[in-house]
């Protein structure tokens, strides 16, 4: 279905950060993308309109029973210019997926990529062009009915927003200490940890504030029913190399299935190297570490493509993996995952999506 984008231009642009030092999360561009929901008219008026604050009833059902899912992506510019996005098209399957379990009506994928370049077109220049920054990308729908009945809305906005962010590794990367997360639960099976949903990151914070406290970068998610099982490491994916043998846990119904993680397999299985996914206990890591197996260990996740695991903290076990430094694979992993995605290097898998 073909169907036509408003656009409204903004007449006041605003000024771009400093290239070299653009925080996380606190810039946003000219415009915005925005659709409507309602049951007679399904979604309907999209358009592009300056960026500006929304006004929403104070009983706006989103406020109240967390009905909302959101995505991640970004886009790169090249050296030569164009402007790429990495799967996309990943992302808007996912927000659907996510919007299911949260019993939010499903939008048109092919639209919302459209309406996505159109958008990146028009903001252009807001692209960084400094190696490592890139142009955050944050699709979101959320429920706009006012009224504070406990059923699912009868009306939704979708949203797209645009955030210049800067480089993750500003001092090269650097192999992060974890603490592993006993006592809060992520997920459990059949609630909502496959979905990219508002409550998931709010019940985490909790776990983080306490390994923040005691000087650890993220947490690591056991599974919610027995506690035994390694699930993500914060809002990543994560993998481990044991004896030559790269393992991931497996996608148990609690695990968000991350289009960074998808990838790194991809490329392994294409490399040859041994990758599996399937279930890991913690007391497994621990043992192939006291057997001086455990080679590396990194999280995967849009924001810092691959994170490597250089410490990793259960109570009074601690372990050091690979002497706290990148280790081999991981850093050819994230070499060519950054490679493709800024058309640094060639895309055999016709990953990315140039935006013109
Ligand atoms: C978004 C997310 C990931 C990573 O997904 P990518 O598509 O690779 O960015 C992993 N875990 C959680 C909980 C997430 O929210």
């Amino acid at each position: 279905m073909t169907r036509t984008i408003e656009v409204v231009h903004t007449k006041n642009k605003k000024e771009k950060p400093n290239a070299d030092n653009i925080v996380f999360g606190k810039y946003f561009s000219d415009h915005m993308f925005v659709m409507d929901y309602s049951e007679e008219k399904g979604w309907y008026g999209p358009r592009i309109v300056p960026y500006a604050p929304i006004t929403l009833d104070p009983s706006a059902m989103i406020f109240h029973y967390g009905q909302t899912v959101f995505e991640g992506l970004k886009a790169y510019r090249t050296a030569d210019d164009r402007i790429l996005l990495f799967r996309p098209e990943k992302n808007f399957r996912r927000l659907n997926q996510s919007s299911e379990r949260i019993s939010i009506p499903t939008i048109d994928e092919e639209l919302a990529l459209t309406a996505l370049k159109k958008l990146i077109d028009i903001e252009k220049e807001w692209v960084p062009s400094l190696e490592g920054n890139s142009l955050y990308i944050r699709p979101f729908i959320i429920a706009t009915e006012p009224n504070i009945n406990l059923t699912p809305s009868k009306t939704y906005q979708f949203m797209m927003i645009l955030s210049p962010v800067g480089s993750y590794y500003k001092e090269g990367i650097k192999p992060v200490g974890i603490h592993v997360e006993d006592q809060y639960t992520r997920a459990v099976k059949g609630g909502t940890g496959t979905a990219k949903t508002a409550g998931n990151y709010a019940a985490a914070y909790k776990a983080q504030e306490r390994a923040t406290k005691e000087g650890y970068s993220q947490v690591l998610w056991l599974d919610g029913m027995e506690k035994k099982f390694i699930e993500e490491v914060g809002s990543m994916n994560v993998f481990f190399k044991i004896n030559g043998e790269v393992i991931t846990p497996e996608l148990s119904g609690s695990i968000l299935e991350g289009v960074t993680r998808i990838s790194i397999i991809e490329l392994l299985k294409d490399w040859g190297v041994p990758v599996t996914e399937r279930k890991i206990s913690l007391e497994e890591l621990y043992q192939a570490y006291d057997q001086g197996e455990l080679e590396e260990a990194f999280g995967t996740g849009t924001a810092a493509v691959i994170s490597p695991v250089g410490e990793l903290n259960w109570g009074h076990r601690n372990m050091v993996i690979n002497n706290k430094e990148i280790g081999e694979l991981s850093k050819k992993l994230y070499d060519t995952l950054t490679g493709i995605q800024t058309g640094k290097m060639a895309d055999p898998y016709d990953w990315t999506l140039e935006v013109q």
